[in-house]
């Protein structure tokens, strides 16, 4: 039976998310930004919280984590995490690792960059990737800890991965990371497309996400650092794809 997945919003513009193993009634919450809207999405369901998987350290994924374990007693896997500043962990994960959630399986990706901890859950038999801060919907996280070499690679992994897969990301950052990327692409068709999508469902009121992988590596620039086009677009003619990205960041992050 295939895993369910909810998404709902939590905090202003976090995203919260659930997957359900409907044969063994496990069902993870992907990060914890805050547990109420977590609780009322478990009770809506009527599941009952086995694991919260955490991507990284940053308050707005960690905030819930204390509520949560106290009232589900769940299990809590986190990044390793030399500072030691995610607290009530039961399992440390990283880089190749696989965390069991009921019967589905979880691959474990560290994807560095937004900050140093961050890693991304790929369940591969649901298609399904969480990348929380590492890559969003049209955009990438700020590289708050690592450098542009660090967050390019862990891009190159995530991008690795196949097109039918659905991108679920920390954030609704879409329609901002659109605007941006049409000053970079303005003749994306594809990214001209998923301007229209993106417009249409902001309007509506509804998530822009998920997103599929496939979707992403045409629209999304910061995915297409190493595309002549991009380099050309920014004046980095011939520039190798790790310049162009850093480029690309720093436009962004004044944009
Ligand atoms: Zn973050």
């Amino acid at each position: 039976m295939a895993a369910e997945i909810r998404l709902f919003t939590c905090l202003t513009d976090n995203f919260g998310y659930l997957i359900h193993d409907p044969a063994t009634k496990a069902t993870a919450s992907i990060d914890a930004p805050e547990a109420a809207p977590i609780i009322k999405a478990l009770e809506r369901e009527g599941w009952t919280l086995t694991d919260i998987l955490i991507t990284h350290h940053h308050h707005d994924h960690v905030g819930g984590v204390a509520e949560l374990k106290q009232k589900y007693n769940c299990r809590v896997v986190a990044p390793h995490d030399k500072a030691a500043r995610i607290a009530n962990v039961d399992l440390r994960a990283g880089q190749g690792d696989v965390v069991k959630v009921g019967g589905l399986l979880a691959r474990v990706l560290e994807t560095p960059g937004h900050t140093l901890d961050h890693i991304s859950y790929v369940f591969d038999s649901e298609k399904a990737l969480f990348a929380a801060d590492t890559l969003f919907s049209i955009g990438c996280g700020r590289v708050f800890e690592g450098d542009y070499p660090m967050m390019w690679d862990s891009l190159l992994k995530l991008r690795a991965l196949p097109d039918d897969f659905r991108l679920y990301c920390g954030h609704e950052y879409t329609a901002a990371n659109v605007k941006f990327a049409l000053t970079v692409e303005p003749d994306n068709a594809a990214l001209k497309a998923r301007a229209e999508e993106v417009t249409r469902l902001r309007a509506a009121n509804k998530p822009t996400l998920p997103t599929l992988l496939g979707e992403e590596k045409k629209a999304n620039v910061f995915l297409r650092a190493d595309e002549p086009s991009v380099a050309a677009s920014l004046r980095m003619k011939g520039a190798d794809a790790t310049a162009v990205f850093g480029e690309l960041r720093e436009r962004k992050n004044k944009s």
